[in-house]
């Protein structure tokens, strides 16, 4: 794997723990110890300041800027509109003044550092000592129920300091993205509450409430975009200051400022730090309930996955349709807090089994999004729709060209999302009032825009890039061509099922969708050409991936990760190394339609030329080498999955946590050692324990009814809330499941 574990943190299994300062990963720990609701999202940094390298980030789902510098492009389909989530207010702004001289976190002043977040809170606590004078507390906590809200204390207790102190506490709005001033508007509205305006004309309105222990004086100023109250004290004894922060956000910029006031006031009246900590409790118990995975026997991986759930759920919980699935979250910069094609393929089957209201949500983005797909495929001079590569509003933001217009996992992405949801739901009536309009947009999208070779024995894709991005521009990527004739296949099986529904006639007549163009589409899936090879049962990444020149990936020195900030950027381009699962992704996705040797030759073909440069790779590669029995494999791949950021693997987790591959986590140890497989006519398990563990347990709703799914080295125990209304299929055997617990011997 070629990638090193980079560990300072303590092993606990219900929170992240630092011990000392480590000030060498500031930044790792200020992306791992964030905190997001959904709704916004704030960096763990240092609320004081702090002297050395830190990302002041807090950010809020869908409140984006663009770039004022943009070029236009000269050329045709050259994606130059570009969007990015902002970085916004700090509204956990300190500064600390003792003798007129402002106290920052540095490490010369201060000793017995400690933070730690708490899986079962969401609640982040610092604490240290100020050479012999003080002892500082600051804690936060954002409100899972009511998004809007969030908490901070500052407590200071005397050691050998007694004297004037003074505080200020803000609302910063100048804030940086990409170390760049951004462009806020900002005005402040009364004396506790600020208002940003970004250039796309959305608004932030952050107001705020305060309680303090000790008697003080305090006085406001309003300078430079932060809106500061100054407190001044006597520290006598501990002081203890509470800070509620309300944040609304008004997207369209059409809401009036009395609306966001009166609705802001209510929300502080009603609140506070201990109010939202029992909220967080009650949220996260109930969460855990349903959704906790535990590892009896593996601390460090029961560490990693919890702390996963705990990103997971933070970050995703499909509160509105408009939300997606950034590829870090609401935890930094970097992707720009865009949503991927990771989101379908990845993100889906998490919510699928753990909250399918989530799963139709993310659909619904994409449904959503369609007209700006539509667009997308014009301008690619192609028909139907095109969905972007990264995006937050459903344009086309990826302001690399190779990506934007080359990379067609996003669309039949969604195409496989709508397939899987409803195979796993029977949700037909999403299927015919929105999947069924996405499924023909996309499938003209693919046969438009594949093209017959000259003889027209082969249909395909040429100039593409599959999943794999360190191939660009090649011809017959099998991924592409394989995802796209699925995507054409089932949109036409729907509409010979459901012809003569309603809602399917509105669609065929208000897309025109004629016989001819169904009798194209299945001939050029005739002649889909997938690059296979019978003799070895290895499909081939695209055509000539076989003669390219060969490099080992285990002579690549770990400084040089990640390559992207390394090797320059067409060197990468130039050799048989794989950044991510290819083939194995399609093989993957449509598990069933292939036979174990395939399997086998198709790993152990691919998998020695992997990087895992993305953090999507390792999880995939874990199922297959679970499915294959390379059990050792299969548990280093699962660590490096649900560890992947705790111990900066990638050497990027300072940029903002990989939250996809969170996502994959799970989805690593529900397919891998759990063998589910959610594409077939039945759901199946097939699990089994790694000889390293004693034993695990994970939780799926499936139809409504809540299975917890119990391993060890023996059997598999079953434990079903309800009866089950459809057959499972465990190992090679089919089942009508009932309430209560049913156990079988592992493998039979
Ligand atoms: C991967 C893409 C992924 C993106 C966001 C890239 O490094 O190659 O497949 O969509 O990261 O996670």
């Amino acid at each position: 794997m070629g990638k090193i574990a980079k560990k300072y943190l303590e092993i606990h299994p219900w929170k992240i723990e630092e011990k000392g300062f480590h000030e060498d990963r500031a930044l790792v720990s200020e992306s791992l110890f964030s905190l997001s609701n959904e709704y916004m999202g704030v960096r763990g940094f240092f609320d004081e300041g702090y002297d050395g390298d830190s990302l002041i980030g807090t950010y809020y789902n869908g409140i984006y800027e663009v770039p004022q510098d943009i070029r236009k492009s000269h050329y045709k389909g050259i994606s130059d509109k570009n969007h990015y989530m902002v970085n916004a207010a700090n509204f956990f702004y300190t500064r600390i003044k003792l003798n007129d001289e402002v106290f920052v976190f540095n490490t010369r002043d201060i000793s017995q550092f400690e933070r730690s977040l708490d899986f079962k809170t969401g609640e982040y606590i610092r604490t240290y000592q100020v050479k012999d004078l003080f002892k500082l507390t600051f804690k936060r906590l954002l409100n899972m129920k009511n998004y809007e809200l969030s908490h901070q204390i500052i407590e200071i207790e005397p050691i050998t300091y007694h004297g004037q102190l003074s505080i200020d506490l803000g609302i910063d709005f100048n804030t940086k993205h990409w170390g760049k001033p951004g462009f806020w508007d900002v005005e402040a509205y009364g004396k506790r509450c600020s208002i940003g305006k970004t250039t796309t004309n959305q608004h932030v309105y952050v107001s705020y409430q305060l309680n303090v222990s000790a008697d003080h004086q305090n006085h406001f100023t309003f300078e430079n975009k932060v809106n500061i109250e100054s407190l001044n004290f006597n520290l006598l004894e501990k002081v203890v200051i509470e800070k509620t922060i309300c944040s609304l956000v008004d997207k369209t910029g059409s809401i009036k400022l009395d609306e966001l006031k009166t609705k802001s006031i209510e929300l502080l009246n009603d609140s506070n730090y201990q109010k939202t900590f029992l909220i967080n409790q009650a949220f996260y118990e109930d969460y855990y309930k349903h959704n906790d995975i535990i590892i009896h026997g593996d601390m460090e991986n029961q560490q990693g996955i919890r702390y996963c759930l705990f990103q997971l759920v933070n970050t995703y919980q499909g509160v509105s349709e408009k939300n997606n699935i950034g590829a870090k979250g609401l935890t930094g910069e970097a992707y720009s807090g865009h949503a991927f094609w990771d989101s379908e393929t990845y993100g889906l089957p998490v919510y699928l089994f753990t909250n399918p209201k989530a799963a139709k949500n993310l659909l619904m983005f994409r449904y959503n999004t369609l007209d700006q797909a539509r667009l997308r495929a014009k301008e690619l001079d192609t028909k139907g729709a095109c969905y972007p590569i990264a995006t937050l509003n459903g344009e086309e933001a990826c302001d690399l060209w190779q990506h934007a217009s080359l990379q067609f996992q996003p669309t039949s992405g969604v195409a496989y999302a709508i397939w899987h949801y409803v195979k796993n739901t029977d949700d037909t009536k999403f299927l015919l009032t929105y999947g069924f309009e996405m499924l023909v947009e996309i499938a003209r999208f693919f046969s438009s825009r594949g093209q017959y070779n000259q003889d027209q024995s082969k249909f395909g894709y040429y100039g593409v890039m599959g999943p794999d991005e360190f191939q660009m521009m090649v011809n017959h990527n099998a991924y592409t061509n394989y995802m796209a004739k699925a995507s054409m296949l089932y949109m036409i099986d729907v509409y010979e099922t459901y012809k003569n529904e309603a809602s399917i006639q509105k669609v065929v007549d208000q897309l025109k969708l004629t016989d001819d163009e169904i009798i194209t589409m299945n001939k050029q899936c005739e002649r889909m050409f997938i690059p296979y090879d019978e003799k070895t049962k290895i499909y081939e990444q695209h055509e000539g991936f076989h003669d390219l020149p060969h490099i080992n990936i285990h002579d690549i020195p770990v400084e040089e990760f990640p390559l992207y900030a390394h090797w320059s950027y067409d060197r990468i381009y130039r050799n048989d190394m794989i950044k991510q699962p290819d083939v194995l992704m399609f093989m993957f996705l449509y598990n069933q339609q292939f036979d174990i040797e395939t399997k086998k030759a198709n790993y152990d073909y691919y998998e020695p030329k992997t990087i895992h440069e993305s953090s999507l790779s390792p999880s995939i590669h874990s199922i297959f080498a679970a499915e294959l029995g390379y059990t050792k494999e299969a548990l280093d791949f699962f660590g490096f999955a649900t560890r992947m950021d705790l111990d900066d693997y990638n050497r990027n987790t300072n940029e903002g946590l990989h939250l996809t591959s969170i996502a994959a986590a799970w989805v690593n140890i529900v397919y891998g050692f759990g063998g589910l497989r959610s594409d077939g006519k039945i759901l199946r398990v097939s699990p089994f324990c790694p000889n390293q563990w004693e034993s695990y347990q994970f939780r799926i709703q499936y139809f409504d009814v809540n299975i917890e799914v119990y391993v060890d080295q023996k059997e598999v125990k079953l434990t079903l809330d309800k009866q089950l209304s459809k057959p499972i299929m465990i190992f090679d055997k089919v089942y009508e499941l009932k309430k209560g617990t049913m156990s079988i011997a592992v493998g039979n």
